[in-house]
């Protein structure tokens, strides 16, 4: 078993419809993604994806407002309410991205505290994205008592020390086909330093497909190649590397775990 545990399903220009995503899906299956965990990113678009992945037993739901998306607005009340849905087992993506948006910084800000008081009122996990904003993103964390619920740095390419600060505030760090590409040389030292009990592996899908899937669009399926590589790159079986970010997806995502029966 394998799991996507970041994706956006819901995105796919492959699967503009019912069918074609059953296609995707099922693709996936084939090459042994059990469970994928499809990723909100605007809060107004949440309902229309929720009820897109309503037959899909095997995927999962998070609910919150990215970082590049503050704009569109995020309203607590509402983002509680969808977080009680019995198939959101984490609230975001949010988190801090100053590289593609520094001029938002302070909206951004407040729309992450603000998720992670709404993921420790619920108790879910977070799912973090961050670019160029090393320092605060921990800061915030820290301050929010995001430990209490844990997460994930998702889609990670910040250096040791950040995953060393996310990993002793309990979270996890996950590893898209970035890793893949031949410029990530620092992300690949990064990756054999992290604890087995501490990884899970995505595609970030419909982004950035991995090596050899370059110029094509990304999806679940694609976290074969990211998973393999990732093994190779830490000297570690498929198999192996494949049951453990299952484990640990199930160990962060406990409300995943419940709905599968583990
Ligand atoms: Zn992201
Ligand atoms: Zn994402």
């Amino acid at each position: 078993m394998l799991i996507d545990s970041h994706c956006h399903l819901d995105r796919l220009k492959i699967a503009p419809d019912h069918d074609s995503l059953v296609d995707v899906i099922a693709e996936a299956k084939r090459r042994g993604v059990d469970y994928m965990l499809c990723v909100n990113v605007r809060q107004q678009g949440f309902e229309a994806m929720r009820d897109r992945m309503a037959s899909f037993e095997n995927v999962f739901l998070s609910a919150g407002v990215h970082p590049l998306d503050v704009k569109e607005g995020l309203e607590v009340a509402g983002l509680s309410q969808y977080a009680t849905d019995k198939r959101v087992v984490a609230i975001g993506e949010t988190g801090l991205d100053y590289f593609y948006s520094p001029e938002t910084k302070a909206i951004q800000q407040d729309c992450f505290e603000k998720q992670i008081d709404v993921a420790v009122e619920v108790g879910k996990p977070l799912i973090i994205h961050t670019r160029g904003a090393r320092e605060d993103t921990i800061a915030m964390l820290k301050q929010g008592h995001a430990d209490k619920v844990g997460g994930v740095l998702h889609c990670f390419t910040e250096d040791w020390d950040m995953a060393k600060a996310a990993m002793d505030l309990g979270f996890y760090i996950s590893i898209s086909g970035i890793v893949t590409f031949k410029n990530a040389g620092e992300l690949r030292t990064v990756v054999r330093k992290i604890p087995k009990d501490r990884l899970l592996v995505e595609t970030d899908s419909p982004y950035l497909a991995p090596i050899p899937y370059r110029g094509k669009e990304n999806q679940p399926a694609f976290v074969r190649d990211v998973a393999e590589f990732v093994a190779e790159v830490r000297g570690e079986k498929y198999e192996e590397l494949a049951e453990f970010t299952s484990n640990n997806f199930f160990a962060l995502f406990k409300d995943a775990a419940k709905l599968v029966g583990r």
